[in-house]
């Protein structure tokens, strides 16, 4: 069984290549999808997965796959991929690490004859920030089935629909719907990304073995009180809908720094006041807030306890206070024998723990389908989408390594087992 090696020379120049494939009049590296400049990058990248030998096409959803047989006819493809589009003033590693990853294994599995058991997909998945169209992993959402016609009927600011946009860039979308997959169709997805956060760096590890995604819930809180003359309205006979909400943005952070089963964060990143005059009492503060958990179990504690808190700060302060839930997304926790495969191809090769990913990623939709593995590599400074981003290539070249001898691993392991069809439940382990 051969060894990957590190190539820090070859991924420097993919990296160095497509970062001058973004928007020059954008700050940063900016590559947003269906424009241009991605439209110049996944030339590149369709290039390069042909001439390492994939058999390439753009599926309905418009993603970039690309394609390498396997020995056995029966078995379920194996997934490696991630994303080249950026946020505006991106940077050069976020996604664009992990398609080269792909593509990098795939030189190295053809320069040691190694045939893989299970066929490979290498995958650039179409607009895995978040969009224009308000929503975020498009392409990934689309290869498991997971774009509603209310999604693709979305619009951009220009009144371009989603549907459009994906057939600009090569999809069908009347076609997503028949070609998504589904449990059994894959063995396994394997991402490559930088950690886009200072954990790693902090602990001297140069991998990091994914636990799972967080689940994120957001909420919209409306505090009712009453707007009056600062000057002639006594402190007592006041309902100060700012210092209610300050009451309850200081109780979210108490909440979120209690202890859990597992780690949690909130934050409140928007709040609004009215009317917003320097001389008026005021009467309606709307503040959003989103909680990050491993844990479903942990967002009820959490908010058994801000509702309490809620409860008692509307009846301290004589304010009407409401909540509506905004949006939803459950934590997708990696199984227990991914991890033990991956911290296996790891562990030779560095210094390496284990961690959760606080932001989102494509795995989070693969993973309604298959069982998902993820290894991060060092954000210098735990920065990330802005220019300053950066991994230093030799880090990156040893992600790849890990990510290729990971998937070394489970394509025997895979085969030996023939646990190909084996449906994904939601495991013990959360
Ligand atoms: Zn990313």
């Amino acid at each position: 069984m051969g060894m990957f090696e590190q190539n820090k020379e070859g991924i420097k120049q993919d990296i160095l290549t497509l970062s001058t494939m973004v928007d020059k009049a954008a700050p940063g590296y900016t590559r947003r999808p269906f424009t241009k400049w991605y439209a110049e990058s996944r030339e590149w990248l369709k290039k390069e997965m042909e001439n390492c030998g994939l058999d390439v096409h753009i599926d309905a959803a418009s993603n970039l796959v690309g394609r390498r047989e396997g020995t056995n006819p029966d078995l379920s493809p194996i997934m490696i991929g991630s994303h080249t589009d950026s946020v505006v003033g991106g940077g050069r590693f976020d996604g664009v690490i992990g398609v080269v990853a792909g593509i990098e294994i795939v030189r190295q599995l053809n320069e040691q004859n190694i045939q893989l058991a299970h066929p490979l997909l290498v995958v650039d998945f179409t607009a895995e920030e978040a969009s224009e169209f308000g929503i975020s992993t498009i392409g990934s959402r689309g290869m498991v089935g997971d774009l509603t016609e209310e999604d693709l009927g979305r619009k951009d600011a220009d009144g371009c629909t989603l549907r459009e946009a994906l057939e600009f860039a090569g999809g069908r979308p009347e076609k997503i719907e028949r070609e998504a997959l589904k449990a059994g169709d894959l063995s396994l997805y394997l991402e490559l990304h930088i950690e886009q956060g200072p954990v790693l760096e902090q602990n001297e590890k140069v991998l990091g073995v994914v636990t799972g995604i967080v689940g994120i819930q957001r909420y919209e809180v409306i505090v009712e009180g009453q707007a009056n003359h600062a000057g002639t309205t006594p402190m007592n006979m006041r309902y100060d809908a700012l210092t209610a909400a300050a009451a309850l943005v200081l109780k979210l952070e108490e909440i979120s720094n209690l202890s859990y089963a597992e780690q949690v964060v909130g934050t409140v990143g928007r709040l609004s006041v009215k009317p917003n005059g320097p001389n008026i009492v005021p009467g309606r503060v709307v503040f959003e807030f989103e909680i990050r958990s491993l844990d479903k179990d942990v967002f009820v504690q959490m908010m058994e306890r801000f509702e309490k808190e809620m409860e008692r700060i509307q009846q301290q302060r004589g304010v009407s206070i409401t909540t509506n839930q905004l949006s939803h997304s459950d934590p997708v926790v990696v199984e227990e024998e991914v991890l033990t495969g991956i911290e296996k191809s790891c562990q030779p090769l560095g210094a390496t723990m284990f961690l959760p990913s606080g932001a989102g990623h494509d795995g989070m939709q693969i993973a309604e389908v298959a069982p998902v593995g993820m290894i991060f590599v060092p954000s210098q400074d735990g920065k990330s989408h802005c220019p300053e981003e950066w991994t230093d290539y030799g880090q990156v070249a040893k992600g790849i390594q890990a990510l290729g001898n990971t998937l070394l691993h489970f394509d025997q392991e895979l085969s030996s087992k023939r646990r190909t069809g084996r449906r994904k439940e939601p495991s013990g382990l959360s």
